[in-house]
């Protein structure tokens, strides 16, 4: 599969979903093609982690 250009949902940037992370998400068994870029994701994980944090805290 070639590489594809995306545009990612969050931010508006396109982003390339290489051969290789098709191949890994088609490894991981996603059908689906990522919605964010490569920063959203991780940003986002990010967040979720800190959010994570403050519940346990309380
Ligand atoms: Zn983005």
């Amino acid at each position: 599969m070639p590489d594809m250009t995306l545009v990612c949902k969050d931010c508006g940037i396109e982003f390339i979903f290489s051969e290789g992370e098709q191949a890994f998400f088609a490894e991981k068994g996603f059908t689906n093609s990522p919605i964010r870029c490569p920063e959203c994701r991780k940003a986002r994980k990010q967040q979720r982690r800190e959010k994570g944090i403050d519940k346990k805290a309380w």
